[in-house]
């Protein structure tokens, strides 16, 4: 049995987390699940597994939760310690899916702690990502890329030596304004940024891979997980969503994972490796997908793709300043109080204004961050009043 924590288990990687644990009872436990705020979903979640640990960021929700899992023998939490509590307790595998830089403390108290992480996560590397490894590399933790891309390239890399490692190829599927001009794309409408054409995901990633800043994050993410530096990682836009990333190694020969757009696939293999398990994902049927294609992306009309290349190059907090502004800047989006394209100038107006030392600890990150949502929104309100 494989004890599994599910942080941000209310989300949509939780839910499809869920849905193969309960495909496979034989082989997987659920002992502790997170949520942001939503406590019925969370008890909902506590009730359909064994989980003796049901933990709420917002505090203000705590005896709500206590209510509704009164009978139960699942100990409620609440705040931010439960988190990096739930993250480091007794499970074998913690399932990182908390969005955005909230997920930071608890992933790293799961490194810490000498874990292995199934990471969703992206923005806990793409903040933290020096300090991440090395933390790693200290406790012997073990950090099991879930997103799609990076867990293709993890799989490939089973393929030969990272030595022997020329380039990594991120494909993205170029999100739901690949073909549209700019004029659209500066009209668009949070409705309209969501609706992704190949994946179903969070609103946040859906609007990240809209801009394309969802790729930018994942190009720091490939980053700190395979160590090689932003000139050996390319991107490449493939619509299709069916080649979910590459490796070339120095003999000219090249590597794909593929398979249908179902986030259970690379969720599985974190769940099961190093093992592999049966999933109800589609099959990959090439003939009726009938052609691949790719094509170099956009930066004029995708700016945030270039912002976050400079980001990784300038290293140090930029990427911390690129991912808070981009938070706090997709929230308003979201909120219908700045347009699409202003995303990415708030994004930018942050790295400009990014003069922070390198962190040296996670108080640091969180500084960095705290400061610059601060400068962000003052900007956004400045702009918009
Ligand atoms: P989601 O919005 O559907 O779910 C997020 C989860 O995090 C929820 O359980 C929510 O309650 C919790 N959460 C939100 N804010 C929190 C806070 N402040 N404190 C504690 N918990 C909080 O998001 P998602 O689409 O499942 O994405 C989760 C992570 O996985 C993101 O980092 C995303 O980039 C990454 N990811 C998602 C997909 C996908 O297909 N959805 C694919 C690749 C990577
Ligand atoms: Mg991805």
């Amino acid at each position: 049995m494989k004890r599994i924590a599910i942080l941000g288990a209310t989300g949509s990687i939780g839910k499809s987390t869920l849905d193969l644990v309960e495909r496979n009872p034989e082989r997987f436990e659920v002992t502790a699940v997170t949520a942001a705020t939503n406590v019925q979903a969370l008890a909902d979640v506590v009730r359909r597994t064994s989980a003796t640990l049901a933990v709420v960021a917002d505090e203000s929700r705590y005896s709500d939760l206590c209510q509704l899992l009164a009978g139960t023998n699942c100990r409620v939490a609440a705040g931010e310690d439960a988190l990096v509590e739930a993250a480091a307790g007794d499970a074998d595998l913690v399932i990182a899916a908390i969005v955005g830089c909230a997920g930071l403390r608890p992933v790293m108290g799961a490194v810490e702690a000498g874990k292995t992480i199934g990471l969703a996560n992206k923005e806990a590397l793409v903040t933290a990502g020096g300090l991440m490894t090395a933390a790693a590399a200290a406790s012997g933790a073990t950090i099991l890329p879930v997103d799609s891309e990076h867990n293709a390239i993890f799989q490939c890399l089973a393929g030969g030596r990272r030595e022997d490692v020329a380039r990594l190829i991120l494909t993205a599927s170029g999100g739901p304004f690949r073909a549209a001009s700019a004029e659209t794309i500066g009209a668009a409408t949070p409705a309209q940024a969501v609706a992704h054409p190949n994946w179903s995901m969070g609103a946040k990633i859906s609007v990240d891979s809209a801009t394309m800043m969802n790729k930018g994050l994942e190009l720091i993410e490939a980053h700190y997980l395979f160590g090689l530096p932003s000139e050996h990682i390319d991107i490449l836009v493939h619509p299709q969503s069916v080649v979910h990333s590459m490796v070339e190694f120095v003999d000219g020969s090249v590597l794909a994972q593929l398979g249908t757009a179902d986030m259970r696939i690379p969720i599985a293999y974190a769940l099961a490796w190093p093992e592999r398990i049966e999933t109800p994902a589609q099959r990959l049927d090439l003939a009726a997908v009938g052609r691949l294609e790719f094509e170099v992306p956009d930066l004029e009309r995708f700016p945030a793709l270039r912002l976050a290349r400079e980001a990784l190059e300038a290293g140090g907090a930029v990427p911390i300043a690129l991912n808070a502004a981009n938070e706090v800047a997709v929230a308003s989006f979201l909120a219908g109080e700045i347009s699409f394209p202003e995303i990415a100038h708030v994004v930018h107006e942050a790295l400009i204004s990014a003069e922070y030392d390198a962190p040296r600890t996670i108080s640091d990150v969180l500084e960095i961050d705290r400061v610059t949502r601060d400068r962000a929104l003052a900007m956004m309100t400045t702009s918009c009043s």
